[in-house]
């Protein structure tokens, strides 16, 4: 496919009226191409989970477009359930439903969405849980899971329609120390297998390793992106700086 798989284009974002609006994306342009994985990296409140909320249609943009292999999304007349089945998304918190089996949570979408038969989404489900080391299981409840495999059993809920992009925010925070490297190990997999994704992390050792491109989001504009080395090791903006020592 030519062109990017992800194009926004001056993309702008408020919550809030008057007095008490707050700008929160003020004009993003970003780019992801085919296989290529980008991260946001920002402070807390640059508008990092707004951008990636906006891209998968959970809000609407005030301004600006955002296209997918092309088309427009965020024309009004778009079938939002349709574009969000293209794009596969995981959250900070693991957002698995507490009374339903791991293969039925992984399952529960393309039945809803696709109508396909059960038995074969349920193949292809346990093939990806076979594929991240949870086959076994397939049959639990979520509470019967560790944080970090919970966290798997979403990324494999999000892959299950063979998504175009994947959306990654802050997919390890909520995770204890020690079960992060599970997560980030299967993102880089993913990465291997040609995903195209972005993301927004706060690990920078993780966006120097599996990032392609890093992305400066500061008060609701990138205001500096390019290779990982040269972002995080070099950046030319004060601004970047001021982040990363902060942060490293
Ligand atoms: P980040 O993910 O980079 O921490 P967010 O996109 O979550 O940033 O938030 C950016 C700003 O937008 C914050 O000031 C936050 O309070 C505000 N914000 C996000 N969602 C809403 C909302 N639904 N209503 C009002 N303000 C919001
Ligand atoms: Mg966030």
């Amino acid at each position: 496919m030519a062109g990017p798989v992800l194009a926004c284009y001056d993309v702008h974002k408020s919550f809030g009226k008057r007095a008490a609006r707050v700008d929160v994306l003020r004009g993003i342009d970003l780019s992801v191409d085919e296989h290529e994985v980008v991260a946001l990296i920002g402070a807390s409140g640059s508008g990092k989970s707004t951008l990636l909320r906006c891209v998968n249609l959970l809000e609407r943009v005030d301004d600006g477009v955002i296209q997918l292999d092309g088309q427009d999304i965020t024309d009004p007349r778009v079938n939002a359930d349709a574009i969000r089945q293209k794009i596969g998304i995981v959250f900070q918190s693991f957002n698995l439903f507490p009374h339903m089996t791991v293969l039925d949570n992984v399952t529960l979408a393309p039945r809803r969405v696709h109508r396909r038969a059960q038995v074969e989404a349920e193949r292809t489900a346990l093939g990806l849980l076979e594929r991240v080391g949870l086959a076994d299981k397939a049959r639990e409840y979520p509470d019967r899971l560790s944080g970090g495999q919970q966290q798997r059993v979403a990324i494999v809920r999000a892959l299950v329609n063979s998504p175009r992009l994947m959306l990654f925010d802050e997919v390890t925070s909520a995770l204890d120390p020690e079960l992060v490297g599970e997560v980030l190990a299967l993102i880089r997999d993913l990465k291997l297998d040609g995903a195209t994704m972005l993301l927004a992390t706060h690990e920078m050792s993780f966006a120097r390793r599996v990032a392609d491109r890093v992305c400066f989001l500061d008060d609701g504009v990138i205001l500096e992106q390019g290779p990982p080395a040269q972002v995080l090791d070099d950046p030319i903006e004060p601004r970047t700086q001021q982040f990363l020592q902060q942060v490293l």
